[in-house]
């Protein structure tokens, strides 16, 4: 195949503009598959083939181990979809899930991509039993095993969990789902133990007692383990695993968030996550509830508008509310408001030779640092006129340096 035709060739404006002018209905659909798969190059080429000619939209990874979508389909074409999936062994009867807010618009192209694992876990699976999953629990007994008191975790990175999770979950600080199963494993072998014990320190109430151990206070129950993500993909491998490192009473909400939104809605039960369920696609996230469970980073206020800080070295992941987006012109902090609002050729001469790698997290634990480094820029520019001493260099070596004025307070 022509290597050409496997590549996007237009920039993002020019897709979305495309994608808006079409004028037809997609759906935005999500599913996953630990299954093995052969010859995984020339399966890529294959499934971008015939799903770009169906229209289809979206990411997907496929590796050995199995494969992970994100997809738009064009409503019209979802039955040749489900056709063209079933007429793979693999991939015959993989369970859908079906976003439950969707203006059709959440991906901009297709990407296949080959890689080694269809989620980056940084777990070795050889070293674990992977099969050896938790129980698949749909929405109805998540909410009842919820009510009998099992222990909520959130399988998701600190930026997920931010906007919506389930009430009373346990939220991770970790940004990777690797540091996110660490730091669960940690937390509930640090569960106090039910009578002060010194002795029974090295002894975890959670994980079934084994020849040996045990002593005063085993006998309680350990409390059931329920686990989420945002697609049920990631309690998969963090279930077996934590099984491995042996908590046995473990469950995973079987689809995810994604479809216990669709659960809820179809059979009317109450929705026990509140707020909104972060997406990996263009929405960034899709509302379950009306609840807002997190305030604007840089006032504090009440909201959960998830952004990014519009200075591209930057890409902070930010909650901002609107007048916040306003004061900083869709910025995190004065100093990449500063440089946002340079002519673009002021940015783009200012941004070379600088990373535009995201420092999505870096606010998200700790948002008073980040007010209190806006206080002092703030003061800083008020003192000095300017947060960027640099860009005086920058302005008169360049042509279009006359045009550039500075923003000002
Ligand atoms: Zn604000
Ligand atoms: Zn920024």
């Amino acid at each position: 195949m022509d290597p050409h035709l496997l590549r996007n060739l237009h920039g993002p404006e020019a897709l979305r503009a495309r994608l808006e002018g079409e004028g037809v209905s997609r759906t935005t659909l999500s599913f996953y598959r630990y299954v093995r798969l052969n010859e995984v190059d020339r399966l890529r080429d294959a499934l971008y083939a015939e799903w770009k000619a169906l229209g289809v939209l979206g990411r997907v990874y496929i590796a050995p181990e199995g494969i992970n979508a994100q997809v738009s389909v064009p409503t019209a074409e979802l039955e040749r979809f489900r056709q063209a999936l079933d007429a793979r062994e693999a991939f015959a009867l993989v369970p859908w899930k079906i976003a439950v807010e969707d203006d059709g618009r959440s991906f901009l192209k297709l990407i296949v991509r080959v890689k080694k694992k269809i989620v980056a876990d940084g777990l070795a699976d050889d070293a674990f039993d992977v099969t050896n999953v938790g129980a698949h629990l749909d929405a109805k007994s998540f909410n009842r095993k919820m009510e009998e008191g099992a222990l909520v975790i959130d399988l998701r990175n600190n930026y997920e969990c931010l906007i919506g999770h389930f009430e009373g979950a346990y939220l991770p600080k970790a940004d990777t789902f690797r540091g996110a199963i660490e730091e669960v494993v940690e937390m509930l072998r640090q569960q106090p133990a039910r009578v002060p014990d010194q002795g029974a320190r090295s002894v975890d109430p959670l994980r079934a007692p084994k020849h040996g151990e045990g002593g005063p206070g085993r006998s309680d129950p350990a409390p059931e383990i329920l686990l989420y993500c945002t697609g049920g993909i990631r309690c998969e491998k963090a279930s077996a695993y934590l099984r491995h490192q042996g908590f046995t009473k473990v469950g995973q909400l079987h689809g995810g968030i994604i479809d216990y939104a669709r659960q809820i809605k179809a059979q009317g039960l109450p929705s026990r996550y509140k707020g909104q369920n972060f997406v990996f696609d263009e929405r960034l996230a899709e509302r379950i509830t009306d609840d807002v469970v997190s305030s604007c980073m840089q006032c504090g206020t009440p909201c959960d508008r998830i952004t990014n800080c519009h200075e591209a070295t930057c890409n902070m992941l930010l909650v901002q509310c609107e007048a916040c987006a306003a004061n900083f012109a869709d910025c995190c902090s004065p100093s990449c408001r500063e440089i946002h609002q340079l002519p673009i050729e002021a940015q783009r001469a200012w941004r070379k030779g600088r990373s535009t790698r995201s420092t999505k997290t870096k606010a998200i634990n700790d948002p008073e640092s980040l007010r209190r480094r806006i206080r002092e820029e703030e003061e800083l520019l008020a003192l000095n006129g300017t947060l960027h001493p640099e860009l005086t260099t920058l302005i008169s070596e360049h042509p279009y340096g006359r045009e550039i004025s500075r923003p000002h307070q």
